[in-house]
């Protein structure tokens, strides 16, 4: 299903009205949404995501405060030019400590943390990372713009003969997680400086970068269908980088992941590494992200399925609904079977049928099983999966057996049609 061809999509606000999945509340602000345990399935789905692709990349996975003194952003950069977007200091004690704007400076402490040698490089440094803009109340809004953002964050720290295959290898992996999800990427810009103040690094470094961004990206690129489009004045104040640009139902356009060169932090912090020769050399530093933002994914999503989110990612996968009491025993039995699959499983016995099919498809359940007199007789279960346009009976087991490989390949859709084909072949033999 395509939300395109919905003339009237709904926004993630009216579906999260629907499937309960984040809450808000005056009393702890706005901009601060709260993850309902829908909620929190999906981001949980999203988080190991990112980690399964951050640790096949070769990133090492840290934890980081997201608060720290004032200085370390005056330091980076970041004070001067998004002290506006920040929230004021706090003073504890003599000292003035900060909400965090972005993770890149506690990263790059990390790395400065230890000699490194030009033989251990790249060190890519994982974190599903936290930050704070203190947007203005009137401006937030759902999950879009929100007070606390947070990002599938890597930061590589590599040799320059090392950048054109760290941003293949990040734009590749930004791609897959995009194709995973099912968000289809319009275009990849090359977001490149302006003649404009405010940005960081000599002329020279940035007309280094962004020829290492455009050569990588077109290398990437070349192979697939998407373009390489150049826009000026996109780039970050620290340097040149790649979007992936997607576009939402209204044709308003978001850049859902980046990779970002940065030739000034590495400057600020003296980031280095020993080169073969023993002399000391300037490490380069690559802002990766994959997934993107918890919270701008999940808009992302609930929008482009309407809520009808791949089973993988669906707050409940599959909802049993006995048609009498009589069916209960089955039901419950179908449920245990279905959590020991470790798939995520409801009964609900309340009120009429159809009232329940109607909740449940409300709720966006991915797969509905109907439990009656004859399926009790049959070991099957009337299976209803909207998404798939599918309905039909389908044996119990051999169902479970199609959720669970759906879930583990993180399929877009179940393959119901391998079961018509057992299902059939079940029938011959009564
Ligand atoms: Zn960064």
């Amino acid at each position: 299903m395509s939300i395109s061809s919905d003339p009237h999509p709904l926004d993630h606000r009216d579906i999260n009205r629907d499937m309960a999945i984040f809450a808000t509340d005056p009393l702890v602000g706005s901009g601060l949404p709260m993850w309902s345990p829908a909620g929190a399935v999906i981001r949980r789905e999203l988080e190991l995501l990112a980690s399964e692709i951050a640790r096949a990349d070769g990133c090492m996975a840290v934890y980081s405060p997201v608060l720290a003194k004032r200085a370390l952003f005056e330091m980076s950069g970041h004070w001067a030019k998004f002290s506006d977007d920040m929230f004021p200091p706090m003073q504890v004690g003599g000292e003035e400590l900060v909400l965090r704007h972005a993770s890149c400076p506690h990263h790059a402490l990390i790395y400065a943390a230890q000699q490194r040698s030009y033989r251990e490089l790249p060190v890519r440094l994982n974190e599903l990372a936290p930050m704070f803009r203190a947007e203005r109340s009137g401006v937030l809004s759902g999950l879009n713009r929100v007070r606390q953002i947070n990002l599938d964050d890597t930061h590589v720290f590599c040799r320059p003969d090392q950048i054109a295959g760290e941003v293949e290898l990040a734009l590749r992996s930004a791609l897959g997680a995009q194709r995973v999800l099912g968000l289809s990427v319009d275009y990849v810009r090359l977001s490149r400086r302006d003649a404009g103040p405010g940005y960081l690094g000599s002329p020279e470094q940035w007309r280094q970068a962004e020829h290492a961004l455009r050569v990588a990206g077109l290398a990437v690129l070349e192979a697939g269908e998407l373009p390489l489009v150049e826009a000026e004045g996109e780039a970050a104040f620290y340097g040149p980088k790649l979007d992936l640009q997607v576009r939402d139902g209204r044709g308003h356009e978001d850049s859902i992941a980046t990779v970002q060169l940065d030739f000034s932090q590495p400057d600020s912090f003296d980031l280095a590494y020993t080169a073969q020769d023993g002399s000391r050399q300037r490490a380069v530093m690559i802002h990766r992200g994959t997934v993107g933002s918890m919270e701008r994914v999940v808009a992302a999503l609930l929008e482009r399925y309407q809520g009808r989110l791949p089973l993988w990612l669906a707050p409940v996968q599959l909802c049993v609904l006995p048609v009498t009491s009589a069916q209960d025993d089955a039901a419950r039995a179908l449920v245990e079977d279905a959590l020991r699959a470790d798939l995520r499983a409801v009964i609900d016995y309340g009120g009429s049928l159809g009232a329940r099919v109607s909740a449940s498809r409300r709720r966006r359940d991915c797969v509905i099983a109907v439990i009656g007199e004859a399926e009790v007789a049959s070991g099957a279960a009337q299976v209803i999966d909207v998404a798939a346009d599918f309905r039909g009976a389908i044996p119990r087991d051999v169902m479970l057996v199609l959720l669970s490989r759906s879930y583990a390949e993180r399929a877009r859709t179940t393959a119901w049609a391998a079961a018509r084909v057992t299902r059939d072949g079940g029938d011959r033999r009564r």
